[in-house]
C-alpha cells in the first residue's frame, strides 16, 4: 500500500535553521573562544539558508519549472506572497534602519541595491535572494531540462564562490578582479539571489523524490562532507582568502546529504514549526536590538551587575524570538481561521466512514482486484479532490472519472495514480490526455482511428458493449476490436464493459447479468488466442461488487457504495457488509416566526397553516441541491434532534419547514438535512425516495455553493474531547 509521504524531519531542521541564523547574527561563542565562534556561525550556521532555499524548491518548484507539466501559475502566486511578506518586513525594519543609519545619504542607485539585493535590513536579503533566484530558475526551466538547469547554476555558484570565501583567490588577478569590483557595485555580496539561491532552488526540486531509501549512506555522507568543509572554512579563515563566508565548495555537498537524510526520517509532519521558524527568522533581529536596548536602558540604570555573557544573550533572544513567533504565528491562524466554512449551507465529510468502507469493500473483491473509485461529478457530490487525496492516503491508485476537465482538476491537485476517463472527449483536447497523463476509453472503432489521428501516443482502455448499448464497441466483433491494436498512437492498456442490471435480483436481471459477464470473458479469451494483450480487464461497479464478485478481475469501479450509500431501496442486500455514510449535509436557520391559522407561506402561498404555526427558514435551496420535488410536506429536516417537515415549496436559496413540534429552535441553529441530529437519522436515501429518484442523482446535485468540510475525527479512543468546531457543527447532539 502506498503510504503518504512524511516531511516532518525538513520542519524539525526549520527549527534548527531559525536557530543557526539567530546565531550567525549574535555570536553565541564570542564569549569563549574566537574560532569556536567561527566553526559554529560562519562554517555550521552556513548551512541554514540553502537549507531554506532547498524547501522552497522541493514544495513550490518541483512539478512546475520543467517538463510537460510546467505550469507556473502556483509559482507565482508564492511569488506574490514572498513579495509582500517582504514588503511587510521593510516597513517592520525601517525605523530600525533609520535608527542604524542604514539609509544616510542614500542615493536612488543605493536604494536599488538594497532593494534587489542586499536587503533594507540585515537579514533581509533572503527574501529579494529567494524572488530572483525563482525567476532564474523558471527562466532556466523554460529553456532547458531539470539537469541542465542544475549545471548552470552551478556555474553560477562557482563565480559566487570566487567572489566570496575564495576571494582571495582573484583579488589580484587583473581583469577578473575588475570585473568583481564592478559587480560589486550592483550588491555587496555575491551571496544572493543570482549566485547562491538558484543552485538550491534546484537541487531540492530535483531531490524531492530522493532519500529514504539509504539513510545510512547519506548520514555518513553528511558527516564526511560536513567534516570536510569544517577544514575548508578554517583553511580559508587561517589563509585570510575570504571577502565574506557564506559559500564554500563543499556546501552543496554537504546539503545534498543532509536533505536525503531529513527526507528519509519518516517523521509525521510538524506544521507548527514552518510558520514558527518563518516568524523567527523574520523577527529575530528586532529581538537582539530589543534585548540590546533593555540591557542598556533598564539594567546599567538599575546598576545590576549583569553577565556580558554571549551564549547567555544567544539564549534570550532565541526564547524571546519563539515566543514573539508562536504569538504572530498563533494570530495569524485565528485570523485565517474566519472562513466560509459551516456558515450557510455545507456539507461535512466523515472521512472515517470513507475509509471503513473502502476496507469494507476491498474484503468483498477477491485478491489481485483493485479499486478504480468513480470520482466522477465532484466525487458524487462530495468534492472530487477532497475524496481522492484521502483515497491516495488510503493507498488507492487508481480513479475514473467522466470527463477530461475531471481529470485535468485531480491532477492539478496532485492526486496520484491512474485517471480513466470513462466517456467521450473531443479530439481538440487530446493534448490534454498526454500532458495529465490520463487514460482515454475507446467509444468506438471510429473513435480509435481520431485517437490515432492526434499523431502522439495515447494511452487508452477499449470500451465493449455487452448489452448497455450505452457506449463500446459490441462485443461480438472480435475482428474490429482486434483490428484496434493496429493503431500505433493508441496504446491499449485495458478493456472494459459495464454492467446495466447488476444492481437487480430477478432472475431475469441476473442471467443478463451473467451473460454480459460471459461475453466479455470470452472476448478476451479470442483476443489472446490471436496473440493480443487486452492489459487490465474491469467491469464491475458497484451492484457488481455486491452481487458478482467472481466478474471482479483487474479493477473495480466503485462508485455510490464507496460513499457508503445505496442508490435505491429495491436493490439487493449489501452483501452483509457495514456501510457507513460519508456524507452530511447541513445548513442554518435564519429566522423564526409564528403564523396564525388560515394563513399561508412562501411562493405560491402552497403552504397553508391549519393551527397557530411556527416556521423556520433554513439557508439551503434547490440551487443548493435540495431537490424542488421535495416541496410540500414530502421532505424533511432534522433540528435540535426532531422532524422537522418542508413547508410548502422550496426556494432558490431558502426553505421553509414547520417546527411548531420543535418550540426551541433559534436563529442560527443547525439544520440537517443529511446525517444525524440527536437520535434521529436521515438518510440520502430517505431524501431520494421523497424525491422519487435515486441517491446518485440527489448527491450529484449537490451545488458549488455548498462548502465541503472535513469532519473532524472524534479520539474518543485517546479520551481526546471533542473539538469547538466539533461542537459548533452540531449543537444538536
Ligand atoms: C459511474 C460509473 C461507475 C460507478 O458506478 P456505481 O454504480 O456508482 O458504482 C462505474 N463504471 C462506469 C462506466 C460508470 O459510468
Amino acid at each position: 500500500m502506498e503510504t503518504k509521504r512524511n516531511y516532518g524531519g525538513l520542519d524539525v531542521f526549520k527549527m534548527i535553521a531559525a536557530y543557526l541564523v539567530v546565531a550567525i547574527h549574535t555570536s553565541p561563542l564570542e564569549s569563549f573562544h574566537a574560532d569556536a565562534d567561527f566553526f559554529l556561525t560562519r562554517v555550521l550556521a552556513r548551512l541554514a539558508v540553502p537549507f531554506f532555499f532547498m524547501v522552497t524548491g522541493q514544495f513550490v518548484l518541483s512539478g512546475r519549472v520543467w517538463g510537460k507539466d510546467r505550469d507556473l501559475a502556483p509559482v507565482r502566486r508564492y511569488l506574490k506572497k514572498i513579495i509582500l511578506l517582504y514588503l511587510a518586513a521593510v516597513v517592520l525594519y525601517l525605523p530600525l534602519g533609520v535608527y542604524a543609519g542604514h539609509y544616510e545619504n542614500l542615493t536612488p542607485g543605493a536604494l536599488a541595491r538594497l532593494i534587489c539585493f542586499d536587503g533594507t535590513f540585515y537579514h533581509l536579503w533572503y527574501f529579494p535572494a529567494l524572488i530572483l533566484g525563482i525567476l532564474i530558475v523558471c527562466l532556466l526551466g523554460r529553456f532547458c531540462g531539470i539537469y541542465a538547469s542544475l549545471a548552470v547554476s552551478a556555474l553560477l555558484y562557482v563565480i559566487g564562490l570566487l567572489g566570496d570565501s575564495y576571494w582571495g583567490l582573484i583579488a589580484d588577478v587583473p581583469g577578473i578582479s575588475d570585473a568583481y569590483e564592478l559587480g560589486f557595485r550592483l550588491f555587496s555580496y555575491t551571496r544572493n539571489g543570482l549566485f547562491l539561491a538558484p543552485l538550491f532552488l534546484v537541487m531540492g526540486a530535483w531531490l524531492r523524490e530522493g532519500g529514504r531509501e539509504k539513510p545510512i549512506a547519506d548520514g555518513v555522507g553528511f558527516l564526511v562532507s560536513f567534516a570536510l568543509m569544517t577544514v575548508e572554512g578554517l583553511t580559508l579563515h587561517y589563509f585570510d582568502l575570504q571577502r565574506h563566508d557564506s559559500m564554500y565548495v563543499l556546501l552543496p555537498v554537504c546539503l545534498f546529504f543532509l536533505y536525503r537524510l531529513l527526507l528519509s526520517w519518516d517523521k509525521k509532519a510538524v506544521g507548527v514549526c514552518r510558520a514558527v521558524s518563518t516568524w523567527i527568522y523574520l523577527l529575530h533581529p528586532a529581538v537582539i536590538a530589543a534585548v540590546h536596548l533593555f540591557h542598556k536602558l533598564v539594567f546599567s540604570r538599575l546598576h545590576v551587575a549583569l553577565t556580558d555573557n554571549s551564549l547567555v544573550r544567544y539564549l534570550e533572544v532565541c526564547v524571546i524570538s519563539t515566543a514573539a513567533a508562536l504569538a504572530v504565528a498563533a494570530v495569524l491562524s485565528g485570523l485565517r481561521r474566519v472562513s466560509f466554512e459551516r456558515d450557510r449551507a455545507w456539507i461535512e465529510l466523515d472521512m472515517g466512514a470513507l475509509e471503513q468502507n473502502v476496507r469494507a469493500i476491498q474484503g468483498l473483491l477477491p485478491e489481485g482486484c483493485r479499486l478504480m473509485p468513480a470520482v466522477k461529478a465532484e466525487g458524487y457530490g462530495h468534492g472530487a479532490v477532497l475524496i481522492s487525496k484521502e483515497l491516495n492516503r488510503l493507498g488507492v491508485k487508481a480513479f475514473c472519472v467522466a470527463s477530461v476537465s475531471e481529470g485535468v482538476q485531480l491532477r492539478k491537485a496532485g492526486i496520484k495514480g491512474e485517471i480513466l476517463i470513462l466517456g467521450y472527449t473531443h479530439p481538440r483536447q487530446f493534448g490534454l490526455l498526454r500532458r495529465y497523463r490520463l487514460i482515454q476509453t475507446v467509444v468506438d472503432e471510429s473513435y480509435a482511428e481520431e485517437l490515432h489521428r492526434y499523431g502522439r501516443p495515447v494511452r487508452a482502455h477499449i470500451a465493449v458493449d455487452t448489452g448497455m448499448h450505452r457506449i463500446g464497441i459490441p462485443c461480438d466483433r472480435t475482428d474490429e476490436i482486434a483490428r484496434l491494436f493496429q493503431w500505433k498512437n493508441v496504446k491499449i492498456e485495458g478493456m472494459f464493459t459495464h454492467l446495466c442490471v447488476s444492481d437487480g435480483a430477478q432472475s431475469r436481471q441476473r442471467e443478463f447479468t451473467k451473460a454480459q459477464g460471459a461475453a466479455f470473458f470470452q472476448l478476451v479469451k479470442r483476443l489472446e488466442e490471436r496473440g493480443l494483450d487486452c492489459g487490465k480487464k474491469h467491469l464491475v461497479a458497484s451492484g457488481g461488487i455486491l452481487n458478482y464478485p467472481e466478474f471482479a478481475a483487474d479493477y473495480a469501479r466503485v462508485g455510490i457504495i464507496l460513499y457508503g450509500v445505496r442508490s435505491a431501496s429495491g436493490d439487493l442486500d449489501c452483501a452483509g457488509i457495514a456501510l457507513k455514510p460519508v456524507l452530511s449535509l447541513k445548513a442554518r436557520v435564519a429566522s423564526v416566526r409564528e403564523i396564525a391559522p388560515g394563513e399561508g407561506a412562501g411562493y405560491g402561498l402552497a403552504f397553508v397553516a391549519k393551527r397557530p404555526t411556527r416556521l423556520a427558514t433554513i439557508t439551503i435551496g434547490y440551487a443548493d441541491g435540495l431537490s424542488r420535488l421535495l416541496s410540500g410536506g414530502k421532505g424533511q429536516v432534522l433540528i435540535r434532534g426532531r422532524r422537522a417537515p418542508i413547508a410548502g415549496r422550496v426556494c432558490m436559496d431558502q426553505t421553509i419547514v414547520d417546527v411548531t413540534e420543535i418550540p426551541e429552535v433559534r436563529q442560527g441553529d443547525v439544520a440537517v438535512l443529511i446525517g444525524r441530529s440527536g437520535n434521529e437519522t436521515l438518510t440520502a436515501l430517505d431524501m431520494a425516495e421523497a424525491a422519487g429518484t435515486i441517491t446518485n442523482d440527489i448527491l450529484t446535485g449537490l451545488g458549488p455553493r455548498l462548502t465541503r468540510t472535513v469532519k473532524p475525527r472524534t479520539r474518543r479512543a485517546t479520551g481526546g474531547k471533542e473539538t469547538k468546531a466539533q461542537k459548533e457543527a452540531s449543537p444538536e447532539s
